[in-house]
């Protein structure tokens, strides 16, 4: 069965709720993402992005409430559930004393790829590192590792992309690539949900533009536009020099 025929939203939570302490960082959010398309979820500092994105990967548990991925609910089912996310957050989750080339086949092993040869040379192609494959990722840059662990969270092709701010020390050229890459990912009928301070890559990217403010999720038409008189997505300009 296609991701797009499974016929429930790719992402969907209820009345999801988080409080630490005293402090209430999400107060009944309500998320729907379709397949096929590239959410950019917006938010000050502090609003609860990050807090959001890992429930919905099933790394957090939320006080209330109940998400879905590919109509698996988190709670019941959250094993298989976590199997079809890739996760791409401030930390890259990768061994820093194995190479690239070991990350990779480790991941592949964990997840059970097919061919992972094969994979994991595409994969390295795809985040253009194929020439530092075999260097330790401890001698890699930040932007490097950032890379590689956009590689890691894609290589089991799992139907649902969450990116905390992906962008985040990237520079101009491997933004632009990211964004080719998302859109080759949703053109296949998967989805993406990805946090950003930027709102060039927000007008790039998006399909759907979610707002978080005082624990509550807004949604809004791409950048005031209707669907069918959004701007073409294009490559956004510079982002970190
Ligand atoms: P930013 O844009 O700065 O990355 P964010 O929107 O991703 O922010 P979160 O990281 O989700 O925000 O944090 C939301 C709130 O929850 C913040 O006030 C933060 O201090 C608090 N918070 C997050 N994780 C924890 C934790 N493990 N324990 C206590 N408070 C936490």
């Amino acid at each position: 069965m296609s991701h797009a025929s499974a016929g429930s939203s790719a992402i969907s939570a209820v009345g999801l709720r988080k409080d630490y302490g005293d402090r209430s960082v999400l107060r009944g959010v309500d998320v729907a993402v379709a397949w096929g398309q590239i959410a950019v979820l917006f938010g000050a500092n502090g609003a609860g992005k990050t807090t959001l994105l890992r429930i919905l990967a099933g790394l957090s548990r939320p006080d209330a409430g109940e998400s879905h991925i590919a109509g698996l609910r988190m709670r019941r089912s959250g094993g298989r559930a976590r199997t079809l996310v890739g996760f791409v957050g401030h930390q890259t989750l990768l061994y820093s004393d194995l190479t690239c080339r070991e990350n990779l086949a480790f991941y592949a092993k964990l997840y059970g790829v097919d061919h992972p040869q094969a994979r994991i040379e595409s994969v390295l192609e795809q985040v253009a590192l194929v020439d530092r494959a075999d260097r330790r990722v401890r001698t890699l840059s930040h932007g490097m590792q950032k890379r590689l662990s956009v590689a890691r969270a894609i290589l089991h092709e799992p139907a649902v992309l969450l990116l905390d701010e992906p962008e985040s020390g990237l520079d101009t050229d491997s933004v632009a690539s990211l964004g080719d890459l998302l859109r080759d990912w949703t053109s296949s009928g998967k989805t993406a949900l990805l946090t950003t301070h930027s709102l060039e890559i927000g007008q790039a990217w998006a399909d759907s533009v979610l707002t978080l403010d005082r624990g509550r999720l807004a949604v809004e038409t791409p950048f005031g536009c209707s669907a069918d008189a959004a701007p073409a997505k294009s490559n956004p300009s510079p982002v970190h020099g």
